[in-house]
């Protein structure tokens, strides 16, 4: 039995019968034995996997209804809420955390008999883009475990990669999802904002993030979303889509389509093989018929500095409530007078994230607040029409998800402006609300390289049909793993 089928494949052989879905459980809880001590993608493993397998099996047999997903093992990041399962952000904070509700992805997910396999490693509550900044230790790269698989959402990368679950749901703030699904071979989608429900996803910038599908096929991403995207009434930022089938039609290719190479996000400052590998993405999309041309955005270059402004504004508002009465654990404080208390608690926050509440606070506090948060919102605004303007002359854009190729676990752990510029191509999409996904192209030294796709707002459709018509003009090995 592979265990590197994709979702599609799954679904047909437990519906013929080649294998039942707890046997496929178990293998892959198996497999997760076997390599997470090395690659960590876990923090949590369901111990109920293997009972609601068995279940499932027996709805099977007696030819009783069940959902689109049959059992499929899938895994989620621990900052998205499931109900009997821990949420621990990777912050000590929340290390005992139990949410007493599903968020709604995870809803939608169980009616349609998903199992949720397990909870995956991440940088303490999403802020970061290596995966170590969590206080469970760093997760590896599959592809090589001196490496870092990306991040924030780093967990669920390496379990799609090493076939630990066949898919799984990442949160993307500005490149969490796209960033580990380059660094570790697999598609991930930021979906349009409003498209699919944040409730029960931990909030760190809530005006800007979107939970998104990680993935070894395009496919198995469409099968996804028509699952978990859709208006909410437990989240009113979600709009109503319409009944839109994402897995349909997604073989009708690309020809005739003009795809915007953006031109601030193509060569300077990006590592020589990630460029080569970007130009020759163009050439074969050309090739199929897309017509493409060099485009500018020019707010690309402020959209670094006005994504952590913003960011870092919103955690501080969003993390304010961690009090450690509310939500906590017990770290022997007995005699600690109120505010004392507080304040020790909140010491327990990692670095990372203390720094990001700190220059969070800053920015809005009276005197900076026009300086640095209302500027970074009237860039944000300059971007969204900018971004808008260029969909008026082409259906997409396309730029390297990530400037650089993975590199050394520890290598840039202390350079937070580097790991800062790291971000320049994936949050414009999150500033501007429009969808884009990374896709797997390359393999270069025995590292991956993705390639980023954009569409217009709401328009996944065309997003998927161009991922799709690109990823099977790559033959790319599976990971070593
Ligand atoms: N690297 C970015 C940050 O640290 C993105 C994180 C994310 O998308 N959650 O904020």
């Amino acid at each position: 039995m592979r265990l590197s089928v994709s979702a599609t494949e799954y679904r047909d052989q437990i519906r013929n019968g080649t294998v039942t879905v707890e046997e496929f459980v178990s293998k892959t809880l198996e497999k997760i034995k076997k390599v997470d001590e090395q690659i960590h993608a876990f923090i949590t493993v369901n111990d109920d996997a293997i009972n609601q397998a068995r279940n499932l099996d027996k709805k099977l047999k007696a030819k009783e209804k069940v959902g689109a997903c049959l059992g499929m093992p899938i895994s989620i990041k621990d900052n998205i809420c499931t109900k009997g399962i821990k949420t621990t952000c990777a912050s000590k904070l929340l290390q005992d955390f139990v949410a007493p509700y599903d968020a709604t992805v995870i809803s939608r997910l169980k009616a349609e008999d998903a199992i949720i396999i397990g909870k995956t490693n991440l940088d303490e509550f999403a802020m970061g883009l290596t995966t170590e900044f969590s206080c469970y230790g760093p997760t590896k790269n599959p592809w090589n475990i001196d490496y870092v698989p990306g991040g924030s959402s780093g967990g669920s990368a390496a379990a799609v990669s090493a076939c630990e679950s066949i898919v799984s749901l990442g949160s993307d703030t500005g490149g969490s999802v796209r960033n580990p699904a380059s660094f570790c071979s697999v598609f991930g989608l930021k979906p349009t904002y409003g498209l699919v429900s944040r409730y029960g996803l931990v909030s760190y910038a809530n005006s800007i993030e979107q939970i998104g599908p990680m993935a070894r096929t395009v496919e198995d991403i469409a099968f996804l979303m028509n699952i978990i995207a859709g208006q909410d009434p437990n989240d009113n930022t979600t709009i109503d889509s319409g009944a839109v089938d994402y897995v349909d039609d997604l073989d009708v290719g690309i020809s005739g389509k003009k795809i915007g190479v953006v031109s601030e996000m193509m060569g300077e400052g990006e590592q020589k093989e990630v460029t080569e590998s970007t130009r020759n993405a163009i050439s074969k999309l050309e090739e199929l018929g897309a017509d493409c041309e060099e485009i500018s955005i020019s707010e690309v270059l402020h959209s670094v500095a006005a994504y952590y402004t913003l960011t870092a504004a919103e955690a501080s508002s969003n993390l304010a409530r961690y009090d450690n009465i509310r939500y906590g654990y017990d770290f022997g404080v007995e005699g600690f007078e109120f505010n004392a208390y507080i304040s020790r608690s909140r010491k327990n926050f990692g670095d990372e994230v203390i720094r990001r509440m700190l220059l969070g606070t800053y920015v809005l506090s009276s005197g900076y607040f026009g300086k640095y948060y209302m500027k970074a919102q009237q860039v944000r605004s300059l971007i969204k029409t900018q971004v808008e303007r260029a969909f008026q002359k082409v259906d997409l854009l396309i730029s390297p998800t990530v400037p650089s190729m993975p590199f050394k676990l520890g290598e840039k752990i202390n350079d937070e402006l580097a790991l800062f510029r790291l971000d320049v191509n994936t949050v414009t999409a999150n500033l501007a609300n429009i969808p884009a996904i990374s896709v797997p192209f390359e393999v270069k030294n025995g590292l991956p390289i993705g390639i980023q796709l954009f569409a217009g707002h709401l328009q996944e459709k065309l997003l998927f049909q161009a991922a799709h018509a690109l990823s099977k003009l790559t033959k790319l090995p599976e990971s070593p793993i």
